[in-house]
């Protein structure tokens, strides 16, 4: 059962005015309260097959941000739109045009990447044997070795497990692609394997990707546009080129942590 929405909107995104806090601190009533603004009235949207990149350092609210699309948070105030269905009134019809990749992705530990693609492949409807050739494919694309591919997930580093992730992603084909820090903690070469992968996603299928990261060369590279995000409310939003024009510079070519920085007053490190 693969699931064909029409789209309702010409956007594949739109987040309008969404606002959303937690609460923390003590469970007691009469104990010490502190609110976060973790997004902080975040306005923008996101045309069908664009790289849409959220950039910040950590705590700015990018993952928030995710999880409020993908469903998994509700917001306090504002409305989020996936080609024109509502996460809140149209919620599983959102669930079926995105998925969601994050840094605490779950898997059965004792199974190997093949099994548990399959199992996920079966999820998404997907014919066994036509899964296990994409699986395959996807698998030594991001540079896992084959015997990798048939051991046990409990033995793999982070990084393959994170690559393992995204294979699991790219497998349902979806028309919206969440990203949450795709290539965090993940080595030079894999990073590489896993920005070409997601270039190639968009070149061959079309997929919307949504990615949050801190890495500006990653911003600047993969990015059509990027908004920049800094405790929870977007600072600066355009294509890379763009925001690097606006930060004036003294014959050198400005990066994007120029363009934070200066933004921001603040330095964005890494972490
Ligand atoms: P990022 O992904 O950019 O690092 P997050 O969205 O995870 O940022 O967090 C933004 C802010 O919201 C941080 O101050 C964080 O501590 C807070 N926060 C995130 N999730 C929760 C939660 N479930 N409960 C309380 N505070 C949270
Ligand atoms: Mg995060």
């Amino acid at each position: 059962m693969s699931v064909r929405v029409k789209p309702k909107s010409h956007y594949a995104l739109e987040v309008i005015n969404v606002t959303k806090k937690f609460i923390t601190g003590s469970p007691l009533p009469w104990g010490a309260k502190r609110e976060v603004l973790a997004v902080n009235n975040v306005s923008f949207t996101v045309r069908p097959g664009e790289i849409f990149g959220v950039l910040g350092p950590n705590g700015s609210g990018k993952s928030t941000l995710v999880r409020l699309i993908a469903t998994l948070l509700i917001p306090d105030s504002g409305t989020i739109k996936v080609f024109g269905y509502d996460v809140r009134k149209e919620e599983q019809i959102v669930k079926w045009l995105i998925n969601r990749v994050s840094v605490e992705a779950s898997f059965f530990k004792k199974l190997s990447p093949m099994e548990n693609l399959l199992y996920g492949a079966r999820l998404y409807g997907l014919n066994g044997r036509e899964a296990r050739s994409r699986i395959l494919e996807i698998l030594i694309r991001l540079g896992l070795k084959r015997e990798e591919i048939f051991q046990p997930m409990e033995e793999m580093s982070r990084g393959m497990q994170q690559k393992v992730a995204l294979a699991r992603a790219f497998l349902s084909n979806p028309s919206l692609l969440l990203l949450d820090e795709p290539t965090t903690g993940l080595d030079p070469r894999s990073k590489r394997e896993v920005q070409a992968l997601v270039r190639e996603l968009r070149e061959e299928h079309g997929t919307t990707i949504l990615l949050t990261t801190h890495d500006m060369v990653e911003a600047d590279t993969l990015c059509d546009r990027v908004a920049i995000l800094d405790e929870g409310r977007i600072v600066a939003m355009d294509e890379p080129r763009k925001l690097k024009e606006k930060v004036a510079s003294n014959g050198s070519e400005p990066t994007l942590e120029d363009v934070f920085i200066a933004l921001t007053g603040k330095r964005l490190e890494g972490g």
